[in-house]
């Protein structure tokens, strides 16, 4: 049997260890969805812990704090402690809490202190503009110029970014770094280990954001002596649009004064004494803020309870294989057709998904929706195409390149305009 038919990709499925996962999420029939790395799709698992938590609501009222399965007060700690081991924390450095966005606000406001000459803030050109606008904000919110203040490393190739100039911008100027895990768009992989060891060599503070990694890739962070790391729960790790998000401290931090407190980063058994001294948590939990959006909370509840049950080295490894295979099917079957893989392919450096890019990407993504696929676009010219380890299958993985394939054949997607709608 050839590598290339489509029998071939039902034996993977056979053997594919995962396989049974599927069966635990809603997917669409007819449709192939691929955009798990945008908004993961919804278990039925997560779905039952946001009817426990209603119900909860229903029965114990403003009791549900500390009755029933999960009481409210503790759940940011008690997922935390869940999370810890697919970010490899330990336990207490991990805590469920806000959003990526106000996450890394939080920790920047903990963590740049700028002193002397090292005043300035390390990030790279393509990282996601989100944090880019909060490091901005919180340059300008310590009188730091971002103009003067904010190094960005440069791609060479507009995909990629190379560590070694990375280390290289490393500089005695530089108070604290901020880094993704993975690229967004070319699903680039840093190696997170050896550019904090760097960043230490020289005194560096240095954090990651792990939205794109968290759920499809281990992390080491404690062993890696990561300073701190935040992420979202609602791309990999399925826990809903908006779900609330996570922050990771390594445990030297503890006691640090947090830049942004509120009440939530008590003490739990000093939080209702009311006093107007806050005494901080003495864990990751010191970094929450206000009361937790618990019904944003709730499905992560059910959605963890997979990623603990497989373990994140076999959801690795079957990621692995699917883009693999779909970048082996790309090159045989799309050959001639203007793609170019834009992402790694080197597994040590590549991430979740596969990024194809192609001048009439726009359309393209576009006309793979009307077909049934769900990828996503990104400007200017990328498809992302993440087939994810507990959901997709090697036959999705086949038959999207062979959609794509007929599509390009006929040039269907030709009726479609190459603009990029509001929400790509
Ligand atoms: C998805 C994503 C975000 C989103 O931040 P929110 O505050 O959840 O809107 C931030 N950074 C990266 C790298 C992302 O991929």
């Amino acid at each position: 049997m050839s590598r290339y038919e489509r029998q071939y990709a039902r034996l993977l499925d056979a053997q594919d260890e995962l396989a049974p996962y599927r069966e635990e999420f809603y997917l669409q029939e007819g449709t192939i969805y691929l955009d798990g790395n945008s908004l993961g799709l919804l278990s039925k698992r997560a779905e039952q812990a946001l009817f426990d938590i209603l119900q909860a609501w229903k029965t114990y009222g403003i009791d549900g704090w500390t009755s029933g399965n999960d009481p409210w007060f503790y759940l940011s700690e008690s997922l935390g402690e869940k999370m810890a081991s697919i970010v490899g924390g330990k336990p207490e450095e991990v805590i469920v809490t806000g959003s990526t966005t106000v996450n890394l606000h939080q920790l920047v406001a903990t963590f740049y202190e700028p002193k002397g000459k090292r005043t300035k803030i390390l990030a790279d050109e393509l990282t996601f503009p989100s944090d880019i606008y909060a490091l901005k904000s919180q340059l300008k919110l310590k009188g730091y110029d971002p103009e003067k203040h904010l190094v960005l490393v440069k791609s060479k190739d507009g995909r990629t970014i190379d560590e070694a100039d990375i280390i290289a911008a490393m500089t005695d100027e530089i108070a604290l770094i901020v880094l993704p895990s993975v690229l967004y768009r070319s699903g680039q992989l840093l190696d997170m280990k050896t550019l904090t060891e760097e960043a230490h060599k020289r005194g560096i503070m240095i954090g990651f954001d792990l939205c794109h990694s968290v759920g499809a890739i281990p992390h080491q962070l404690h062993d890696w002596d990561v300073d701190f790391a935040f992420w979202c729960n609602y791309k990999y790790l399925n826990a809903g649009p908006g779900s609330v998000a996570a922050l990771y401290v390594h445990e030297t931090h503890f006691g640090r004064e947090v830049g942004l407190s509120g009440w939530f980063g008590s003490k739990k058994e000093k939080q209702f004494d009311m006093e107007l001294e806050l005494a901080q948590a003495a864990h990751a939990g010191a970094f929450q803020i206000g009361t937790p959006h618990i019904l944003s909370t709730a499905p992560l509840i059910g959605s963890l309870s997979l990623f603990c049950e497989v373990g994140i080295e076999k959801i690795r490894q079957k990621s692995l294989a699917l883009t693999r295979y779909m970048m082996e099917l790309v090159e045989h079957e799309l050959a001639g057709y203007g793609f170019t893989i834009g992402n790694p392919t080197d597994d040590a450096q590549r991430g979740g998904h596969v990024y194809l890019e192609h001048p009439e990407a726009a359309r393209i993504c576009k006309a793979l929706k009307a077909e049934g696929v769900i990828p996503d676009f990104r400007k200017p010219n990328g498809i992302r195409l993440a087939p994810v380890a507990l959901y997709n299958t090697f036959e999705d993985v086949w038959q999207t390149v062979q959609i794509l394939k007929q599509m390009m054949k006929e040039g269907r997607h030709k009726q479609f305009d190459n603009e990029r709608g509001v929400v790509a």
